[in-house]
């Protein structure tokens, strides 16, 4: 179980990384510039599972609601032994509609979504005049999900890196690009400062770079970059006290009076900048949930890359010709959310125990 070696330090990475070094596994993480410097860092921090799916459940579905779930005790474990408060908001979403045609997909999502325990209400205009006052009076309607919550991305991963440390992960940043030189038996990795690593078990969690480890393996891996640009808006208190979720963005207030709103989805390879163009789709559409916002400048625009695949569904697990590495990637919109039963699963695989959650949609050889 020794020279364990997770390849990547976004929140999929730490995750994992600290789950096997609470095990006693001896672990250490490689990542090529900082650690949350890419997509977990720049995530608006939903753990939104209902909202996020589309009309059925499938086992997606079924997955990032195990990862709502797991991030209960998960958070809880890793404020305690990082000593770091990230956010943790059980603030509940309200999924707005603005037609009154989509007011009975509203009873169609609660009703099958009750059936998965979550705690569902419709409410129309008066009633969520009262809950939320400065929203768009375009909106007719919302269902409301008790349990949906957020983190504050870029204090989650400074916590999970944190408490890595102190269970002894060695971390090491900045290595330039690391590859992959001898895969049989021990893997050796060669960072571009030209550092070496040896890895008796390897965990590629590489976010949008994932594919280019895979082709090392054999293993079609279609995974694409999506540019997410996202803005906030600084108040003097906070305006809202729930996630707004709506067909074209969403609102995300943080406890540190800001209101997140995200978030494009285009396609710019592995560029990272802002555009004007991209910005100005979320300002377009942010005034019909919130008409305040059209008076107020954003104080801050960013943008990350979401790891999507082809089908949607990320890559988990051992790969079958090489028993010794495991992919955990492709997590798209739901990384943050995906964090702690992703950890899970991997730890779960590799120890040999009982899978908390089928992995056989997720298999990372499935296109090969
Ligand atoms: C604008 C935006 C909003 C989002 N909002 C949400 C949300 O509300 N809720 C939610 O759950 N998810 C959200 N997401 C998605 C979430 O951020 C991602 O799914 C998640 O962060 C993916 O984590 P990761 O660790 O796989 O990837 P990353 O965070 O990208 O980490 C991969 C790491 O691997 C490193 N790396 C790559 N190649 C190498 C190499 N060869 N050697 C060493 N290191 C390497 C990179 O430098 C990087 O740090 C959002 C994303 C964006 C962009």
């Amino acid at each position: 179980m020794k020279q364990t070696v997770v390849l990547g330090g976004g929140v999929i990475g730490l995750s994992i990384a600290l789950k096997l070094a609470l095990e006693g596994i001896e672990v250490t993480l490689l990542e090529k510039q900082t650690c949350g410097g890419q997509a977990s860092g720049a995530a608006a921090g939903m753990l939104a599972p209902f909202s996020e799916i589309g009309e059925d459940p499938d086992d997606f579905f079924e997955l990032c609601l195990a990862g709502l779930r797991e991030f209960k005790s998960w958070q809880q474990l890793v404020n305690d032994i990082s000593g770091m408060d990230f956010d943790y908001s059980e603030v509940g979403s309200l999924h707005c509609v603005y037609h009154e045609a989509d007011l009975l997909s509203l009873e169609t999502r609660k009703a099958w979504q009750e059936k998965y325990g979550a705690e569902m209400t419709i409410l129309y205009q008066d009633q969520l005049a009262e809950q939320e006052p400065l929203l768009s009076k375009d909106i007719i309607g919302a269902l409301y999900n008790s349990e949906e919550a957020h983190v504050y991305a870029p204090d989650y991963v400074k916590a999970l890196e944190q408490a890595c440390i102190k269970k002894g992960v060695i971390i090491f940043e900045e290595l330039g690009d690391v590859s992959l030189a001898e895969l049989e038996g021990t893997i050796t990795l060669v960072a571009e400062t030209g550092q070496t690593f040896s890895a008796q078990t390897l965990i590629v969690a590489t976010g949008a770079w994932a594919h280019l480890q895979a082709d090392r393996f054999h293993v079609k891996l279609p995974l694409y970059p999506i540019r997410g640009q996202i803005c906030a808006y600084q108040f003097e208190e906070q305006r809202l006290n729930h996630i707004i979720y709506t067909s074209q963005g969403y609102l995300v207030p943080k406890a540190n009076r800001t209101i997140v709103n995200g978030a494009s989805e285009d396609i710019a390879g592995y560029r990272t900048d802002v555009t004007e163009k991209g910005i100005q789709r979320l300002l377009n559409w942010n005034k019909r949930m919130m008409p305040m916002l059209e008076e107020v400048e954003p104080f801050h625009t960013w943008a990350g890359l979401r790891p999507a695949t082809q089908d949607g569904f990320p890559f988990i697990g051992r790969l079958t010709d090489y028993p010794n590495v495991y992919f955990a990637c492709g997590h798209y919109r739901n990384g943050i959310l995906l964090s702690a039963i992703t950890a899970e699963v991997v730890k779960q695989e590799l120890l040999g125990q009982e899978l908390a959650i089928s992995l056989e949609s997720f298999r990372p050889e499935r296109f090969t």
